[in-house]
């Protein structure tokens, strides 16, 4: 029987399973006394409620479990082992998001945006500032891609050993949303639409970013969310720090 509450749970709303860790013994420390079980989602007892999100979008739930019956045949490895399950989960899940097209693809909008944005007559690449921006980000999406090959490529590590999803994760968070800062301050609130458009996986061209005339600051902040889910920036820093010392 599992009750409990499980808040920004992304896509519950199209879920026909969702693994769940649950507390099965109190008496020992954190992480231990935690099982992985498989609950299907038509079960009584589970109420998905939608969350809204700054940008209007409803990706995010909230899960109530009322009572819910979890045949023994749904859990997963042995019990009040579930930490070790899920820690392996989340190493891939991190390294998913090191996100290299997205960063690139975002960089690619940034140096478009220099060129087709102008202040005061003159287009913002002529900007010193705002080209040394563009030049730091392009670099740092340039060693991100190349961190993300090598760990791929590492048959001794592979992509969820040690610290290197949390790595990835670090870098390409902070990446995306400096990217998004800097195309936010060359397009205006015009662009956050384009973000929107964007992260919505809609085929826009780079030459539709003057298109976009409806302002959607909303979007860009949103985008915030990303140095929190999957584990916050403060985590993944602990994760590292840990490793090396
Ligand atoms: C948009 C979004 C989508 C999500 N989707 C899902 C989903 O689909 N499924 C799912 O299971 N979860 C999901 N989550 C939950 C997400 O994984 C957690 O919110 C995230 O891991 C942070 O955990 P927390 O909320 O418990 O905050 P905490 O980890 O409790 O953090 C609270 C604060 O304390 C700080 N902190 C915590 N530990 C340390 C430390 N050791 N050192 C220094 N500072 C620390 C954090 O940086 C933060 O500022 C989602 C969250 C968001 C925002």
């Amino acid at each position: 029987m599992v009750n409990g509450h499980k808040i920004w749970t992304t896509w519950a709303h199209w879920s026909d399973w969702m693994f769940a860790l649950v507390r099965t013994n109190r008496e020992v420390k954190a992480q231990e006394g935690i099982s992985f079980v498989l609950i299907d989602m038509k079960s009584p007892g589970i109420t998905v409620r939608p969350i809204i999100s700054a940008d209007g979008c409803h990706d995010l739930n909230e899960v109530f479990l009322d009572n819910v019956k979890v045949p023994l045949d749904n859990l997963v490895g042995e019990e009040n082992k579930g930490w070790t399950i899920a820690k392996f989960l989340l190493g891939f899940e991190r390294a998913e998001m090191a996100a290299v097209g997205l960063c690139k693809r975002l960089l690619q909008f940034c140096r478009k945006a220099t060129q087709t944005h102008y202040l005061e007559g003159r287009p913002l690449w002529d900007d010193a500032l705002i080209r040394h921006r563009l030049a730091e980000l392009e670099m740092r999406v340039k060693v991100h891609e190349w961190t993300a090959l090598r760990v791929l490529a590492s048959e001794e590590t592979g992509p969820t050993a040690s610290a290197a999803p949390s790595m990835l994760k670090l870098a390409s968070s902070e990446l995306q949303q400096d990217l998004t800062r800097l195309l936010r301050d060359c397009t205006g609130p015009r662009g956050t639409q384009y973000l929107r458009a964007l992260r919505q996986g809609e085929a826009v061209e780079l030459e539709d970013l003057r298109a976009f005339d409806n302002a959607l600051v909303a979007n860009y902040i949103d985008w915030r969310k990303v140095t929190v889910y999957g584990g916050t920036t403060e985590v993944q820093k602990t994760i590292t720090a840990k490793t090396f010392a």
